[in-house]
Formats: C-alpha cells, structure tokens, sequence
C-alpha cells in the first residue's frame, strides 16, 4: 500500500509505445526504461488499462518487442480479464459515498444535478442521480457534480482533523491520480483523488486523516501511524477497503490520468 501514499511526486520518464498485433485485436505497450532494471518485466494496469514494460536501460527495442510479442496472449487474456469501464450514461450505476446510484437523464426537467433517494428505479440501485441537461453534456455534468462532492467531502475532513491536532494544510487540491490516492507536499500542499467520493464515506475520511498526518510526520513511522489512527479510528478497515476494492474505483467515468 505504500506506493500509493507517496509524498513525493512521481518522476515523468519519458516513455515509448509499441504497438502489438495479437488474435485480430491490437494493443498498446509503454516501455519504461529504468536505472537499475535488470530484466524486462510486464505489467497490465487496470485503473488505466494499459501495458507497461519495463526493462533495462541498455535493452535494445528489437529485443522489447520480441519480449512482448513472446507474451501477446498473456497481455491479451489479462486485458479481457479487467472489468469493463463504466462511463458517466443514463443508466449506469455509479457509487457515491459507497452506495449505488443509478445515472438518471432528466432532460424534462430545469436545474443541476441531484440525488432522489429510495426511488427503486434500478435493481441495482434503489437511488437515483438525476441529471438535467442535453445529452452531449451529460458524462461531463455527472463528473463535474462528483468532483464537487469529493471536495466538499474533503475539505470538511481536513479542516476537521487539523483542528484537532492544531496543524494547517496549506491547500487541498482535488484531482484525478493513478498511482495514489492522496499526498502531502513538504509545504504542507494535500492533495486527493475525486473517486474517493464513490468509496464508503470512512475511506476518504482515512485518507484526509492520512494527508493531515503527514503535516506532523513526513514519512510512515510508528509515530505517523499512531497519529493517524488516533484522528481516524477505522484505518485498518479503510485500508482493506482500498486494497480489495481501490482499483476498481477506475471503472468509473473517463481516467484522465495526471
Ligand atoms: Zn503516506
């Protein structure tokens, strides 16, 4: 886990795409070339979807592609294995706050974008997010209106855990991340992922806790760990939460990956 609460920002390598025909499909794989790498090694992200080899920096790219296309159906079957994306359409069941709700187009009505509650109109969700606007629009309401969400969620968290240890985030930034879900800057700058608003409200609580932590520690001592405990209780939950089901948070509209 520790990966994803990174305090420092990760590094752009520059990276080059192969593209790999296999079984009447194709793909793409980004090689990362890496210090200190001493094999090639492949790995299938599911929050992006994508291919990633890494390999050794003196790697010759004949011998990269020879690797991959040796491996073409392994990537292939890992690709079809990931859970299909759920973008932002009228229908699709969306979680908010770990509850399903079921993208309702109002094109008939006047306003935003609001939540009715108990109106069973899906098996899958008894709630409904509504949304007034024209179709083209609709994907970028709905994205708009949980980003929102997840900065209101975020900043009353924060603000309510550096009250009660006397710190001061200097801001807080909400975004869309990959690698991590939040992070502190050494000027005190924390910063999140929007989807944390789609996972049970004691996650994203766990995750500012997290953040305001770091105010006090810059690392992940004994010390970090009992202060986060101390302002959120449900860490350990928070943290099995994100480990069985954090990647599938990507599902969820477009990734615009930072
Ligand atoms: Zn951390």
């Amino acid at each position: 886990m520790l990966r994803l609460f990174r305090i420092d920002a990760p590094r752009k390598r520059d990276v080059i795409q192969l593209d790999i025909a296999h079984a009447g499909g194709s793909y793409k794989v980004a090689l990362k070339r890496v210090a200190g790498a001493r094999r090639f090694t492949l790995r299938v992200r599911s929050a992006t979807r994508d291919v990633v080899l890494t390999m050794p920096v003196r790697s010759s790219l004949i011998s990269a592609r020879e690797f991959v296309e040796r491996h073409a159906a392994w990537i292939g079957a890992r690709l079809n294995r990931l859970p299909l994306p759920v973008p932002f359409e009228s229908g699709a069941v969306v979680p908010l706050r770990g509850v399903n709700h079921v993208i309702h187009h109002r094109p008939d009505l006047r306003g935003n974008v609001w939540i009715e509650t108990g109106c069973a109109v899906s098996l899958e969700a008894e709630n409904a997010l509504c949304v007034a606007c024209d179709t083209p629009h609709l994907s970028r309401r709905v994205a708009d209106y949980l980003r929102r969400e997840a900065r209101r969620d975020l900043e009353n968290a924060v603000r309510r855990h550096t009250a009660a240890i006397g710190a001061e985030a200097r801001r807080v930034t909400v975004r869309d991340t990959v690698s991590r879900w939040g992070s502190c800057s050494a000027s005190g700058a924390l910063s999140f992922s929007w989807r944390l608003i789609l996972a049970p409200s004691y996650v994203l609580d766990y995750l500012a806790a997290h953040e305001v932590a770091h105010l006090v520690h810059l690392n992940h001592s004994p010390k970090f760990w009992a202060l986060t405990k101390k302002l959120a209780p449900e860490t350990d939950r928070a943290e099995a939460w994100l480990k069985a089901h954090g990647a599938s948070l990507h599902r969820f509209g477009s990734v615009e990956a930072e």
